[in-house]
């Protein structure tokens, strides 16, 4: 552990478009915003190849590449961003504590948090090979079903998301094969009957995936198994959709921030960022399992550093509020 503790006005713990967004609001309104990247700075966007549905970007831009640039934007007002793990945090008191990378520790008097949601994933070896190359295997079918268009395509899984993405994906596909493990879906009856009726969904019932097969570069099929007869065959498509679920990354706030059973974080009161904790507030899909959208990330990242500021001038009266009041 150091010995040094450092004090922050705000400390923001992530860094998607939710991180970034919250550190530009925050530099701008002067409370010098440290920023911490996490294992994978940039977030789920850097997995994914051109961002065409941000507005602003009439040409797309790729997910690396809007990162880099929002970065650069959070910097150009000094932010304060820096890499880094945050391994542990203490709200159980006035002061906000946080360790990064299981030494040095931070007393903030606010903290956004936008540690994002990780997509789960089968865990196939080919699966994990096309992700990597960004050769057709994908997680979000509203960021990536465009470049499907007129093709055929293949998603598992059986729940809510799952429904939504294949139904997604049904008007821009010419045909989508939705594999379902089970003999019947987790999803509600309403969207479950809704892929069920749509004429150009092939649903598949107990049966998984062995492998996503391709050329080495980009996907062209998925070798299935029905678990019930054994019979295995391939299946043609040039893209591979995996909905089972989302994990947001939010173990090492669970003893302290009030969480649902997935473990998205729960706002305190709706329509703002706050949390149970006082000076704690979220942002991004930490707390968004239903759009999880960039831009949807962005403008909850704004209300956080805008609730934090209004939060330090609550608190301190020799803090300036800079932003316009919003009430
Ligand atoms: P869920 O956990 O509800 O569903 C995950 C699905 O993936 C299940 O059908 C599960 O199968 C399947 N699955 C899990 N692992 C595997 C695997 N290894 N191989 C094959 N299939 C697998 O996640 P969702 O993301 O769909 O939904 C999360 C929450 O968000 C839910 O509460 C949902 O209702 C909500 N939601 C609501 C929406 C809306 O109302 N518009 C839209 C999207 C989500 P099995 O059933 O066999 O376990």
């Amino acid at each position: 552990m150091s010995d040094t503790i450092e004090k922050v006005k705000c400390l923001i713990i992530g860094s998607g478009p939710a991180g970034y967004t919250a550190a530009i609001y925050a530099a701008r309104a002067n409370m010098a915003p440290v920023l911490y990247q996490g294992e994978q700075p940039g977030g789920q966007l850097t997995t994914t190849n051109d961002v065409e549905n941000f507005p602003g970007y009439p040409d797309g831009i790729t997910g690396p590449e809007m990162m880099i640039q929002l970065q650069k934007q959070a910097e150009r007002f000094g932010s304060d961003i820096r890499h880094g793990w945050v391994t542990k945090v203490d709200f159980s008191g006035p002061i906000h504590k946080v360790w990064v990378n299981e030494e040095k520790e931070i007393h903030a008097d606010t903290i956004i948090i936008s540690t994002g949601a990780s997509a789960k994933y089968l865990g196939l070896p080919s699966e994990q090979k096309y992700l990597q190359l960004g050769g057709g295997v994908s997680a979000c079918a509203v960021c990536d079903g465009f470049f499907y268009r007129n093709q055929e395509t293949v998603i598992v899984g059986a729940g809510d998301s799952a429904c939504e993405e294949a139904h997604y994906l049904s008007k821009l596909c010419k045909k989508v094969t939705m594999l379902v493990r089970r003999d019947e879906f987790r999803a509600s009856k309403i969207m479950a009957e809704r892929v069920k009726n749509t004429e150009n969904i092939e649903i598949l019932y107990n049966t998984e995936t062995k492998e996503v097969l391709g050329d080495g570069q980009v996907v062209t099929g998925v070798r299935v198994k029905n678990n019930i007869t054994g019979d295995v065959h391939d299946i043609p498509a040039t893209g591979f959709f995996v909905a089972i679920g989302h994990k947001p990354n939010t173990d090492i706030f669970k003893n302290y921030l009030d969480l649902d059973e997935t473990g998205y974080i729960i706002n305190a009161k709706p329509g703002t960022s706050k949390t149970n904790v006082d000076g704690v507030f979220v942002s991004g899909d930490a707390a968004d399992h239903v759009y999880r959208q960039a831009i949807t990330a962005a403008g909850t990242g704004c209300m956080a550093a805008l609730d934090a500021e209004r939060y330090l001038a609550a608190k301190d009266a020799n803090f300036e509020v800079t932003t316009p009041t919003y009430n």
